[in-house]
């Protein structure tokens, strides 16, 4: 046979095949945006005459505009709190409905479509079902039912089984399993008989009387983390059991805000599902929530792709309200941005009708992110790895994680602002290569610190590693006991003396400070950096500059006065940094928190430069430094493959707002409406080749080693030659 034949029918074989085979790809590898759609109305219950309720919510009218904004696949309701929208021999149906079954016309019309159709169930939020089903509530440690909640050890889980069995039936492509949280806070569960049982068998002790943070509540804890991954893992194995091309993602809660009431760990329940889903939105995780959520799940799931929710009401999910398309546009390119691929929520009106100006904008917001989807690609560089410690989210946050929390996502903020790229360490999956990845690591406030965490630290800094530490990192034992010796001091180079009692704690840096320390900041000038502090004594590190502890009036000293407010810088009680080489590495001490200053009340710009200059000292010739507005995000990635840097911007430009209504001052940020034009520089440790913008009609120029770029969209990315 002649050579150009055989190789025309190669090709000609390799062609379709190579198309069967993407194809075969699980949707949830391909797809970059779909949309999630629901009813409104019985979101706080509903009454069953109520038939008016989603009367006209319609599986093909919901597919169908899907498909014609450009969605990738439908999460379609199936099961919420209260109902079935399908014809469910388990559960009650929506009476509104009457004959028709939502879930068989979605997955008939997305059939036609070629549109995998998602089953939305929900396994929390009470509802008819509990309440006819009383022996599978949650109680508290009197025993008394906890409104609203199921227990997962209940044998609700069959309940699960059986409906997930009936959905599997339809020709599902998966399931999105909403709400497996134990609760959003007190009266914490379960103290039912059947975990009473289990507990004993697991623990060889009765569970405890409460949250008395003791040995008994770290007993409970444990086992409140058990129940959830156990009911999550046997109900992804009853799917897989029943059909294994069925997918399954568990909306997770392993994140901040939330913390260890909901029954999640950082990692432990990240991992149940073929992937994670998470939600964002100003509403309930502020604008900087949007990237930390995506890098948070991405660190959790290593390797995995990862899901965000959004929605495009104004406020919340079930507002009929619909956000401006640059609102959207901001959100949408910050998770792709971040490597999420991300659903767009919406919830019908009360009737189930749709909202066909909600669709337009969604529509809009798809079409450039599919226009885009080239550039989604390479894997990010990072300098800094913000470390998240579970035990002490646990133990040092307890019942207040903010204590906590604040640290991590101030430290978060400043990167952002200062455009340090960043990415989350997990303590929970952290190893010497995944910390060896990251220039500099971050102990944000890392109050408990295991003796194998450390061993691991110190291995990451003498290898060359660059840790920076802050505030009461390495202070307190296990159960958030104070010790006397912080677990850090042969790494920090300094004698742990005492924590400071004080949150308006004050640093003063001087003249002579390593550069680029003082950059930004005026020397020999107190300034706030509020949050926990610690007094070290050098032994061999070098100590710069001074940590004040604050003035105290006659009044404050008689208990008379609280401190909430901060007060003037007192006397220096010992040095404000200590810089320690060890090994091959650096370590750098803030005997201060300039992370949680900077997520707090009295965020001066000042602690924010403290510590990211501290970034900038361990880490001084990064690969690539953008220069651009605080109110810009960057994110970097890396497609060595074709050696092409990319720099994405976007835009956070958030219209004023005005006094609100309630809870004065907790202003609700203004919707972003424009696209700012901005200047924007990116300077690269070797000279690029080439540069050029991703939107046409932007222009990109090499100026020797950096890039300059002229901006005026909401998202812009930079596509730079090396
Ligand atoms: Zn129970």
């Amino acid at each position: 046979m002649d050579r150009k034949v055989v190789t025309l029918l190669v090709l000609a074989w390799i062609v379709p095949a190579s198309r069967a085979w993407a194809d075969d790809v699980p949707w949830y590898q391909r797809s970059l945006v779909g949309m999630e759609v629901g009813p409104t109305g019985a979101q706080f219950g509903a009454d069953p005459s109520d038939v008016g309720y989603a009367a006209r919510f319609d599986g093909r009218e919901v597919v169908r505009r899907c498909a014609e904004a450009g969605s990738e696949y439908v999460v379609i309701w199936a099961r919420d709190g209260e109902y079935a929208y399908y014809d469910s021999k388990v559960v009650a149906k929506c009476p509104g409905l009457g004959a028709r079954d939502v879930l068989r016309e979605a997955v008939e019309e997305g059939a036609k479509r070629g549109l995998p159709i998602i089953a939305y169930c929900v396994v929390q939020q009470g509802g008819h079902y509990l309440e006819q089903h009383p022996e599978f509530a949650m109680r508290d440690a009197a025993g008394a039912i906890i409104p609203g909640r199921f227990c997962l050890n209940s044998g609700y889980l069959e309940t699960l089984k059986s409906l997930a069995t009936e959905m599997i039936g339809y020709g599902i492509a998966g399931f999105h399993i909403d709400m497996l949280d134990q609760g959003f806070g007190r009266p914490y569960g379960c103290w039912c008989e059947a975990c009473r049982k289990l507990f004993e068998a697991e623990h060889h002790a009765k569970p405890p009387g409460g949250a008395s943070w003791d040995e008994g509540w770290d007993r409970m804890l444990a086992f409140r983390y058990a129940s959830s991954r156990r009911f999550e893992r046997a109900l992804y194995q009853h799917v897989k059991a029943v059909k294994p091309s069925v997918t399954v993602d568990f909306n997770y809660h392993g994140s901040p805000p939330f913390s260890f009431e909901v029954g999640q760990q950082p990692v432990a329940h990240g991992e149940n599902g073929d992937f994670l889903t998470g939600e964002t939105g100003v509403w309930g995780f502020s604008a900087l929530g949007v990237g930390l959520n995506a890098e948070f799940y991405r660190a959790a799931t290593p390797g995995k792709r990862f899901q965000v929710a959004m929605q495009r009401g104004v406020r919340m999910y079930h507002d009929q309200t619909t956000r401006p398309l640059n609102d959207i546009r901001w959100e949408l390119a910050t998770l792709l941005a971040h490597g999420a691929f991300v659903t767009m929520v919406d919830k019908t009106g009360y009737d189930g009708g749709l909202d066909p100006v909600a669709y337009r904008r969604i529509g809009e917001a798809f079409r450039d992110a599919r226009a885009g989807r080239a550039d989604l690609t390479g894997e990010p560089v990072r300098d800094v790895a913000i470390y998240f410690s579970s035990r002490t989210r646990d133990w040092y946050g307890r019942e207040e994680p903010s204590r906590m929390f604040r640290s991590i996502q101030g430290a978060h903020r400043a990167m952002v602002l200062e455009h340090i790229p960043w990415g989350i360490a997990l303590d929970e999956n952290a190893t010497e290569a995944t910390l060896g990845a990251f220039p500099v690591v971050l102990l944000s406030n890392a109050a408990i610190l295991s003796d194998e965490e450390v061993a691991r630290l110190t291995r990451y800094v003498e290898a060359g590693g660059a840790l920076l530490v802050t505030g009461w990192s390495g202070t307190l034992g296990g159960r958030g006991e104070p010790r006397d010796r912080s677990s850090l001091e042969s790494l920090i180079g300094a004698r742990f003396v005492r924590r400071l009692d004080s949150e308006d704690n004050h640093v003063r840096l001087p003249a002579d400070a390593p550069p680029p320390l003082l950059t930004g900041i005026e020397p020999a000038w107190p300034f706030l950096v509020e949050g926990p502090a610690c007094v070290y004594r050098p032994t061999t590190a070098r100590p710069i500059g001074e940590l004040m502890a604050p003035h105290r009036t006659v009044r404050q000293k008689q208990g008379k006065e609280g401190t909430g407010w901060p007060m003037s810088a007192g006397t220096p009680v010992g040095p404000a940094v200590l810089l320690h080489q060890v090994g091959k590495g650096r370590v750098l001490t803030i005997a201060a928190s300039p992370d949680a200053a900077t997520g707090g009340e009295h965020p001066i710009v000042e602690a924010r430069r403290f510590l990211v200059n501290s970034v900038r000292l361990l880490h001084p010739s990064p690969r690539v430094r953008v220069e651009a507005p605080a109110f810009v995000e960057s994110v970097v990635t890396d497609d060595p493959s074709s050696r092409t840097l990319r720099v994405h911007l976007i835009a956070y430009a958030s219209t004023p707002a005005t006094t609100p209504a309630s809870n004065r001052p907790a202003v609700i940020p203004g919707l972003i409406e424009d696209a700012p034009m901005y200047r924007v520089r990116v300077m690269l440790s070797t000279p690029p080749r080439a540069a050029r913008a991703g939107h046409a009609g932007q222009a990109a120029t090499v100026d020797g080693g950096s890039v300059v770029a002229t901006v005026g969209n909401i998202h812009e990315v930079l596509l730079i030659q090396y």
